[in-house]
């Protein structure tokens, strides 16, 4: 399903026309970056999960280590390895493994592995010596989110095991992370922070030379000083999620049909939309199969023909419909749905306000479908 163009401009590309694209644009991605790694003041680890956010993870990847980053993050193992076989030769590491992990393909390609749990660290260790190899692990704290990272009260017993496992795992690095990074002034995230520089200095004090203390992801890399440590793992941030930077994709649909409706004329199923005036209604071969958020509010629109049209009804499958206006559109005019939102075009966040989500959720949503496209501004 996905392709790559590289097209000069910003949202052009030669397939537009015809199929929704959701375009990278590469130069954003490096921009992004170049600012994250500025005011962080640290090294970067490309985080390019879930696809990349959905946008293409090694399209992501290339843009993000051509600007500086230093490593490439994935929560599952599989996505690590599959940035492995595509040929980027780096650090690449991955956090989210049940404790069954393909261990033995993980060490073979040099992936670097977050662990969270003894039990973890015991089948990491188990596999690198019956390979005769060397794990590079990070040592996952938790540091408020009760999700992954080892509680608290395991960690000693956590940093203990790895100190009897030097024969086959390095402790390259401890990671924690953050829960309320967004708002900077709430109380968890200097708790947090103590709590990962405890973790860091019982790690230390066991014997482990941990160099790369992680806490920060996008949010507190930009928002709390003095968390970014000596590398800060960034995901959203690459595509412009995150205060100061600049939104990297953009969502077109082309229209495929149009017509001429009364005023009251209902529009979808359920008829829970009617047309407010007499309007040219657009309809857009992307729907909520493809990840367009079905439970919008009333202000849902997208930029069509460089004006504001709004979405009438349901989302469906497949399409979507919107308010031309009087003068309606030419078959074949491409619809912005999100993007930087230049000229008043909607972002991810107004996307994430209609549908009472988050900007993160709006782009890793969008569907195999849609077509991938590249370009750089
Ligand atoms: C997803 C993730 C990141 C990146 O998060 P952003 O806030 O999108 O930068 C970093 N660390 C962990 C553990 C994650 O799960």
């Amino acid at each position: 399903m996905s392709t790559a163009v590289t097209l000069p401009g910003p949202t052009a590309t030669a397939r537009s026309r015809t199929h929704p694209q959701l375009v990278l644009d590469v130069g954003a991605v490096e921009r992004n970056v170049r600012t994250i790694r500025r005011v962080a003041g640290t090294a970067l680890l490309a985080v390019v999960k879930a696809d990349g956010f959905g946008c293409g993870a090694e399209a992501t990847a290339r843009a993000a280590l051509a600007a500086g980053a230093t490593g490439l993050g994935t929560a599952t193992l599989d996505e690590a390895v599959r940035l492995r076989r595509a040929g980027f030769a780096g650090r690449v590491l991955s956090w989210l493994h049940p404790v069954d992990a393909d261990w033995e393909t993980a060490l073979r390609l040099r992936i670097d592995l977050g662990v969270s749990s003894v039990d973890h660290l015991r089948a990491v260790a188990l596999a690198a010596r019956r390979t005769g190899s060397t794990a590079r692990v990070h040592l996952h704290v938790d540091t408020g989110m009760a999700r992954d990272g080892a509680p608290v009260r395991e960690w000693r017993r956590l940093v203990r095991e790895a100190a009897a496992a030097l024969d086959a795992v390095e402790t390259v690095g401890v990671m924690g992370h953050l829960p309320c990074a967004d708002d900077p002034g709430h109380a968890s995230n200097a708790d947090g922070a103590r709590l990962f520089l405890g973790a860091v200095a019982a790690a230390r004090a066991a014997g482990l030379r941990p160099s790369l203390r992680s806490l920060a992801a996008t949010e507190a890399a930009l928002r709390l000083p003095g968390t970014a440590f000596d590398l800060v793992r960034v995901g959203g941030g690459l595509h412009g999620i995150g205060p100061g930077l600049e939104a990297a994709a953009t969502l077109t649909a082309p229209v495929v049909l149009t017509r001429s409706v009364r005023r009251g004329t209902p529009v979808g199923y359920g008829h829970d939309g009617v047309a407010e005036a007499d309007t040219v209604l657009a309809t857009l071969p992307v729907g909520y199969a493809d990840g367009l958020p079905r439970g919008l509010h009333p202000d849902a629109a997208v930029q069509l023909a460089g004006r504001r049209c709004r979405v009438v009804g349901r989302v469906s499958m497949d399409q979507v419909v919107v308010d031309a206006g009087p003068h309606g559109v030419r078959p074949g005019e491409v619809a912005t749905v999100f993007g930087p939102g230049r000229g008043g075009a909607p972002t991810t966040a107004d996307w994430a306000r209609w549908a009472g989500t988050v900007e993160r959720d709006v782009l890793t949503a969008i569907g195999p479908r849609v077509e991938r496209a590249e370009v750089r501004s």
